[in-house]
């Protein structure tokens, strides 16, 4: 708030009436374009559904600041900023923007990959964990659970074949379980390239960019999956995986 002292006051007084005359205007000027802005937005970083600290130990307080505040959020204001006057696109969910993605512009198409798929990725990957005893960890149940045996033998050995796809992603990139044409199908795509890309419906998405687990596990990509386990929402995941199936 710009405040003025009495001195200050008379000296822009004197500065002429046309300054002061076209001040309540100006400042109309402002609240439309601020109006306009917020209108315009478009996309808008989710808040966690638990707190930062939450996933500790598994994934650390810092982690999970810096991963939904600094990398989360960048994915959001570049996607905003390569939609800049797509009001269209800007309307649509993000979800529907990477099933579409032919209809993005060329030139903007692999911005939208790539922000779009980073926050499309991360706003799934929050929902997928939770506190280890709120939701956190343990198997998964009912349907789910005989869809994993059925297309991998058993828990354990689909938590093997995930933990595998996530650890043979070269350099940055995630591994997804999706639902496939007959059973549940284990993925890796590089980047933050979505399964929706390909008209596949992600149920379970493990980040495995260095800035998931750098801080926390120096160069060691293996303990952040087994650590990560602990923390998998598996009832978010049997929601998505019976909305998927239609
Ligand atoms: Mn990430």
């Amino acid at each position: 708030m710009l405040r003025l002292s009495r001195r200050q006051l008379l000296k822009v007084a004197g500065a002429g009436a046309a300054t002061l005359a076209l001040a309540p205007l100006a400042r109309f000027a402002v609240r439309a374009e601020e109006k306009k802005a917020a209108a315009a937005a478009g996309f808008t970083l989710p808040t966690l559904p638990y707190d930062y600290g939450a996933l500790d130990p598994s994934i650390s307080r810092k982690t999970m600041d810096l991963h939904h505040n600094k990398h989360h959020q960048a994915y959001v204001t570049n996607l905003n900023k390569a939609l800049e006057g797509q009001d269209d696109l800007l309307k649509m969910p993000v979800d529907d923007l990477l099933r579409n993605i032919d209809k993005v512009p060329e030139r903007i198409r692999q911005a939208v990959i790539n922000n779009g798929g980073g926050h499309a990725n991360h706003s799934l990957f929050w929902q997928v964990m939770a506190a280890p005893g709120k939701k956190g960890g343990g198997e998964p149940k009912g349907d789910l659970a005989k869809a994993i045996d059925t297309a991998f033998d058993s828990f354990d050995k689909f938590k093997q074949a995930f933990a595998d796809a996530g650890m043979k992603r070269f350099g940055s990139g995630w591994a997804w379980l999706v639902p496939g044409k007959e059973k549940l199908e284990i993925i890796s795509l590089p980047n933050q390239d979505s399964p929706l890309l390909k008209g596949q419906t992600p149920i379970l998405g493990l980040d495995v960019w260095e800035h998931a687990y750098y801080v926390d596990y120096p160069a060691d990509r293996a303990a952040y999956i087994a650590k990560w386990w602990n923390v998998v929402n598996w009832s978010n995941v049997a929601e998505r995986y019976s909305k998927a199936k239609g």
